[in-house]
């Protein structure tokens, strides 16, 4: 059965547990969509590995990793990836890794692009990880980006990167940004490339055949539904489909392909960046921090939390297909006394099942609450869901009642035997 893992909310929903948990029964771990902006923690024999491009499956021996096409490679990035990750004794073979020759390459100034973009924003900014991840996408859209066969022919590439290179300089200039000379983008960029292409490949007939073959396929997501740049909340969103068919668009494979679709949410909502965020509570907030939790992995920086919100899920489980809930850090609520559950918006006196595309709805948006009993005691040891305690049981149930789709999966810890299956 081949499956697709795909976050619920704004990213940070704990996929990477849930990937590890099923990468154990997969001979292909897939990435489709995003960039090094993405990234997720595996602790595996008690390794910690920090992952941003690499698939999962890349700290186990005998599994293929794939980078498909829908992918934006920052080849320096990559390299510094891969080259950290082999001194924690992972081995990166050709065999293992296999990089879409369709992928588009992240070039040094996407990045400052980015940050000029954000400068040009102001105060309405996305709050982007400045990785250079939407200019990169925009080139691609704009046809004039570079795919990683293109490497293949440096002296095509040169004289592409000449010709960005002053497009970007241009604006950079704009900004007081640093500029770029197109002979130093061209040095930095072939030499990450050298380790990078004997990776290179058309890995559509690989997947086609490892399919047909009957192989189990992971489609690995990154970030959340809610920073789709369709499904997302507009513009706060990333620059790729971060839903279940940018598995199919970033791989070449077709619907038919996938059988389970995994819909990763925490148990409640967090949201880092920019952009609406309804159900956003100052006393949640408080008391996740103040456990020591929702502190983003790489910035350190507090993430807004909130109740959860069915409104955002029910139509994440719509445009997912989700077969299947994973629903993370149950054990965050362990100890509150009354939980609240979001169950429509209500915008000027109508309740909305479903979130509004207009932006100013979103801020006149309130959400509708059911109120339901805490659990207060510590589920950070059950391992079956009969384990669960009955209150925490009726939250999920009604969770599940309210998304439209079944509980598949319970985190109660970021251990992975802290996971349960249901
Ligand atoms: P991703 O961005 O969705 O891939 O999120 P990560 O996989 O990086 O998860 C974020 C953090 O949450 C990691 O440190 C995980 O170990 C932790 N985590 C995941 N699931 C749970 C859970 O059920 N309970 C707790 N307490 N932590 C969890």
């Amino acid at each position: 059965m081949n499956t697709i893992i795909a976050g619920l909310q704004w990213g940070d929903e704990g996929k990477g547990k849930i990937v590890d948990y099923l990468t154990e029964s997969a001979d292909f771990v897939i990435r489709s969509q995003g960039g090094n902006n993405a990234g997720h923690t595996v602790v595996a024999h008690g390794v910690k590995y920090i992952l941003h491009l690499l698939p999962s499956g890349i700290i186990w021996d005998h599994k293929t990793n794939v980078i498909g096409n829908g992918v934006v490679i920052d080849p320096v990035g990559l390299c510094q990836e891969i080259a950290r990750t082999e001194g924690q004794g992972v081995s990166i073979t050709p065999e293992k890794l296999l990089i879409s020759d369709r992928a588009h390459v992240v070039l040094p100034l996407h990045k400052e692009l980015d940050a000029a973009r954000e400068v040009a924003l102001g105060e309405h900014k996305i709050g982007t990880t400045k990785r250079g991840i939407g200019p990169a996408y925009a080139d691609k859209i704009n046809r004039s980006g570079l795919r990683m066969a293109d490497f293949t022919d440096p002296d095509y590439v040169r004289e592409r990167i000449a010709h960005r290179v002053v497009e970007a300089n241009d604006i950079l200039a704009r900004y007081d940004l640093p500029t770029f000379e197109a002979a130093a983008v061209c040095a930095e960029v072939f030499t990450a490339m050298e380790r990078l292409l004997p990776h290179v490949t058309n890995t559509i007939p690989v997947l086609h055949e490892a399919w047909k073959a009957g192989k189990t396929l992971l489609f690995e997501g990154a970030q959340g539904t809610l920073l789709d740049i369709d499904f997302g909340t507009y513009p706060f969103v990333t620059s790729s489909n971060t839903t279940a068919g940018g598995a199919c668009t970033g791989t070449g494979l077709p619907p038919m392909a996938i059988q389970r679709s995994i819909g990763v949410c925490k148990a409640y909502t967090t949201r880092v960046g920019s952009g609406p965020f309804p159900t956003c509570d100052e006393g949640l907030s408080a008391y996740l921090h103040g456990l020591g939790r929702e502190f983003g992995a790489t910035t350190g920086r507090p993430r807004g939390c909130g109740w959860l919100d069915t409104v955002l899920l029910r139509m994440a489980c719509m445009v997912n297909g989700v077969t299947h809930l994973a629903v993370t850090n149950l054990d965050g609520l362990d100890a509150y006394d009354t939980l609240q559950i979001c169950t429509g918006y209500d915008i000027d006196g109508t309740v909305h099942p479903l979130p509004p595309a207009r932006r100013d709805l979103w801020d006149r948006a309130v959400p509708v609450y059911e109120t339901l009993p805490g659990w207060q005691s510590d589920t950070t040891a059950c391992t079956r869901y009969e384990d669960l305690p009955p209150a925490a049981r009726a939250y999920l149930d009604r969770l599940a009642a309210l998304c439209g789709a079944p509980v598949g999966f319970v985190g109660v810890g970021p251990d992975r035997a802290q996971t349960i299956a249901v």
